[in-house]
């Protein structure tokens, strides 16, 4: 583990930690807390600058310089200076109404601030002069690489946090306390929103091994996933690989853990977690075998295409195989030489025979049978039998 003077090093190494100890090198009451403290002394780079304040958060967002995007009524302010975003908080105390309530807050001082978070890693403040402050064990977990939670309530307070154990597990590859674990399943997800869990479930889908997310998830409180929700790293995997650029790897990822889900359970919980429609609908029409079988017995280019065709890109590429590889490279970006005018030009009504034409047309053209505009047109204005 890194020194807290060498934590400071890379810290300065970075352009927007350089200007935040510019800013505030000789000042006592901003520190640097949370992820970025327990990433910059495991020698990781961190991902986000978090800035807890003892004391006025607006005139400290200020000295930044930058544009203030975002700040509410308990003290928080988002900086957005050039290329760099810091999110300042004021030092406070939390506490809960009731299990899995949004906590209320009151102003106090680093201590304090530091004893209402997750897990004790990320309860260490790194002070802009270099004082390093952390409730009693975090150190030794760092050094450890285990998770633990601050008190035993702190799942029941926030179920949330069960989520952020586990992408924690994934990420930092951490080993969970047995205490910590022994509360995790105990925890009880119904207490707080679908938009809430939906949150965590989202940032899991985007975490560098979503798999590995999911699975230590369900390790620590199958509650957190739906029954009939099982991860298949290796379908998941190939799939990925299969994925073109305009795909969306987060559905894909739903997707490959959601075939053993009936359909009507799938799309009821994918609106609970806050997926829009067109989302549930890629997730839905990928997780289920249909385009699959098709697909991988289509022979010609024509009947790859129409097994394809019409499905989401992400139902491709789970599908897998040379035919799903072909289309996704190749296939799906066929495209005539003619259009719905020529044919309307050519004498043929307008309606959904314009469309029909123009797709035989384009299956004889991925056969090869065709090529051009004379050729194509010809193909589209023929009888139809084939
Ligand atoms: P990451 O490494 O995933 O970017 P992080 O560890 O910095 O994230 P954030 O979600 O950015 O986590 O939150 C910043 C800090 O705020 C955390 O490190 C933790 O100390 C605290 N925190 C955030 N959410 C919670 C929560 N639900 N309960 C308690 N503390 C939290």
């Amino acid at each position: 583990m890194r020194s807290p003077a060498a934590a400071l090093d890379a810290l300065r190494a970075d352009p927007c930690g350089a200007l935040l100890l510019r800013t505030f090198a000789a000042e006592h009451s901003v520190h640097l807390v949370g992820g970025a403290v327990r990433d910059l002394l495991l020698g990781r780079a961190p991902r986000e600058l978090d800035l807890v304040v003892e004391g006025d958060v607006d005139a400290a967002a200020a000295r930044l310089g930058g544009d203030i995007t975002a700040h509410d009524r308990f003290g928080t302010a988002r900086v957005q200076a050039d290329e760099c975003r810091f999110d300042l908080v004021r030092a406070r105390a939390e506490s809960y109404a009731r299990p899995g309530a949004l906590p209320d807050v009151r102003p106090a001082g680093l201590e304090e601030d530091l004893r209402r978070r997750d897990v004790t890693v990320n309860a260490i403040a790194l002070g802009l002069d270099g004082e390093l402050t952390a409730v009693e064990g975090a150190l030794e977990d760092l050094r450890a690489g285990v998770l633990r939670v601050l008190h035993d309530a702190s799942f029941v307070d926030d179920p949330t946090r069960v989520w952020r154990v586990a992408r924690y597990a994934e990420r930092l590859g951490f080993a969970v306390d047995g205490r910590t674990r022994e509360l995790a399943a105990a925890a009880d997800p119904s207490t707080v929103s679908g938009d809430r869990l939906g949150a965590e479930l989202r940032l899991a889908l985007r975490e560098p091994d979503p798999s590995a997310a999911l699975e230590a998830v369900r390790d620590l409180n199958p509650a957190y996933l739906p029954d009939g929700f099982e991860p298949r790293p290796r379908a998941l995997a190939a799939a990925l690989e299969l994925l073109p650029a305009d795909g969306r790897p987060d559905l894909v990822t739903l997707a490959a853990c959601t075939a053993g889900m009936d359909v009507s359970t799938l799309l009821a919980w994918l609106d609970d977690m806050g997926f829009t429609a067109s989302e549930r609908d890629v997730v839905a029409a990928s997780s289920r075998a249909a385009t699959a079988a098709p697909l991988h017995a289509a022979r010609t280019n024509a009947e790859i295409a129409r097994a394809a065709r019409g499905a989401p890109v992400e139902a491709v590429a789970l599908a897998g195989g040379n035919n799903a590889r072909r289309y996704i490279d190749e296939l799906r970006h066929v495209r005539l030489e003619i259009g719905g005018d020529d044919l309307l030009a050519a004498g043929i009504a307008e309606g959904p025979e314009i469309g029909e034409r123009l797709q035989r047309a384009l299956d004889r053209k991925l056969d090869g049978e065709v090529s051009g505009r004379k050729e194509e047109l010809a193909a589209a204005l023929d009888g139809g039998d084939g």
